[in-house]
């Protein structure tokens, strides 16, 4: 089949019967027609059809090498620099339609997938099946333009004890049982982002497991549908209130739900499962396996268009209220244009500095996408910083699109006029402004770009850990013991 069209994608989310809760509401058929995942859906449907659109389908797609179909361009193995390049092209021609506010296109679990696919022998240190079910899940998510999600982290009860020794062990995702034809698994996993709008939820290894006997049951990896009997997931509110694209412009186009995942006693069939046993295995999944680099690949290059994006709002609001000339203001411009600058220069070191691995992947340099992303998280909170210093009390005199269309427009063009815009023009700006850096939907953006990538602490104290600090050090101590 190969790529899907944006309707496909819809009809198949529609005729799915998940169990997602709510609002006090179990949602399990129709899930793209509910209100707090309609228009979201519907972006995703967008992403789908520009890959028919001959104005970006040489950029996001590629030839299937089994079937001769066109596939999304991020399932492309990298052999070469210029395959990374490739897939990165793709991957910005995405996330420039959304600014980089769609965290979760396909090209970010299809990232993991492709590396995953290729890592056959580090797989066969489990058991050779692995490998293989992996390549077969990896093509079969290929050539259906399948869309994932994927959950990692166990309930968040107590933090001062792993997640398989909370409440006894009974709270986070474990195997519960082992069949002949498969598994089954009981308990918690959070958080999956677009879980009810995704065909399908990966389950891949919990950060950090205990190397002991003990962890052995929360060690795994698989993939299951989304509407598998017995997994149900627990929604938070939504950050969309209902707005049109003037006055939600944001959240009416990209509010992506996170859920909790519960398992009750769900079935794993047994050629879905990737992993089984083996913590300290499943400990490098991301690093061993190359998932970890070709992902955040992916993650760099969605920022980049945000980083760009916030750089082109913080401009237009200068300029609209004629606030572009102050030094503080220019400070604030430079900061937004060195985080884009650096954030290019970054992804584009990591593809000159690439190298093949053992399997013939070429792997994007690691240290600098480790440096990208213990980086990013941190500028990403001055953002809406700098979008509310610019804009102050702008943000609050603020009328909706209904009182722009009413008798109020008379006053809204007079007293809400700015320097290079009509009252009503400014007001559409500033409501960007707004659900850039004020609204529930910016707060969950600030949070998602701090944590969804891991705990910034725990990332800065692996990247220190993994760093080849040794050269450096020795020339410290070369210079003290020089006497010239
Ligand atoms: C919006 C959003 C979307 C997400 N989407 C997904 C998703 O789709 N799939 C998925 O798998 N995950 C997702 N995540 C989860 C993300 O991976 C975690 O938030 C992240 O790994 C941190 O874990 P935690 O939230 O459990 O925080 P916790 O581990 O509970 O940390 C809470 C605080 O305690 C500190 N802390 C806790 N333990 C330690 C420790 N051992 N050492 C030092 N400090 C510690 C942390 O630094 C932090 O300040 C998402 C998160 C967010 C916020």
């Amino acid at each position: 089949m190969g790529i899907r069209t944006g309707q496909q994608y819809l009809d198949k989310l529609n005729a799915m019967t998940p169990h997602v809760v709510i609002d006090g509401e179990v949602v399990s058929e129709k899930v793209a027609e509910h209100p707090a995942f309609r228009n979201v859906a519907r972006s995703y449907a967008r992403l789908f059809d520009m890959q028919h659109d001959p104005k970006y389908q040489e950029a996001l797609t590629y030839t299937s090498p089994t079937s001769g179909d066109l596939v999304n361009a991020s399932f492309l193995v990298p052999k070469t620099v210029e395959d990374l390049k490739r897939r990165r092209r793709a991957i910005s021609t995405w996330a420039e339609y959304s600014n980089g506010f769609l965290g979760r296109s396909g090209d970010y679990m299809n990232s993991s997938l492709t590396a995953l696919s290729t890592a056959g022998k580090w797989f066969s240190q489990a058991d050779p099946k692995f490998g293989e079910n992996i390549r077969n899940y990896y093509e079969w998510a290929r050539e259906n333009d399948i869309l994932a999600t994927h959950t990692l982290i166990p309930p968040q009860a107590n933090r001062s004890v792993s997640g398989s020794e909370q409440l006894g062990g009974q709270l986070s995702a474990r195997i519960v049982e082992e069949r002949e034809d498969g598994i089954v698994i009981q308990g918690a996993r959070m958080l999956a982002t677009i879980a009810p709008i995704a065909d399908e939820l990966l389950v891949f290894p919990s950060t950090v497991l205990r190397g002991t006997p003990e962890d052995a049951p929360y060690s795994y990896a698989f993939a299951i549908p989304n509407d598998t009997p017995g997994l149900r997931y627990l929604c938070r509110t939504s950050l969309y209130n209902g707005g049109s694209t003037h006055d939600e412009p944001l959240a009416s186009r990209y509010e992506e739900m996170d859920a909790v995942a519960v398992f009750d006693h769900v079935f794993v069939p047994s050629e879905r499962i990737f992993m089984l046993g083996n913590p300290q295995l499943c400990n490098g999944f991301y690093s061993e396996t190359g998932a970890g680099a070709l992902m955040t690949h992916q993650v760099v290059t969605r920022t980049i268009a945000k980083s760009e994006f916030f750089l082109g709002l913080a401009s237009e609001l200068a300029d609209s209220i004629g606030i572009d000339g102050f030094q503080h203001i220019q400070e604030d411009i430079a900061e937004l244009i060195v985080d884009v600058e650096i954030g290019r220069a970054l992804v584009r070191a990591s593809e000159a500095d690439a190298e093949l691995n053992d399997a013939g992947v070429m792997l994007p340099k690691w240290s600098t996408l480790n440096a990208a992303r213990n980086w990013y998280p941190k500028v990403a909170q001055r953002f809406p910083q700098i979008i509310r210093k610019f804009s102050a009390s702008g943000l609050m005199a603020l009328p909706g699109e209904a009182d722009v269309n009413s008798d109020a427009r008379a006053d809204i063009e007079m007293y809400l006029q700015g320097k290079s815009l009509t009252g009503p023009e400014r007001v559409r700006l500033f409501k960007l402004a707004f659900d850039a850096s004020v609204s529930g939907f910016s707060g969950r953006q600030s949070l998602y770009e701090y944590f969804f990538f891991g705990d910034p602490v725990r990332m800065a104290g692996a990247m220190v850990n993994s760093y080849d600090r040794g050269p450096v050090r020795a020339r410290v101590r070369e210079f003290l013991n020089r006497t010239d």
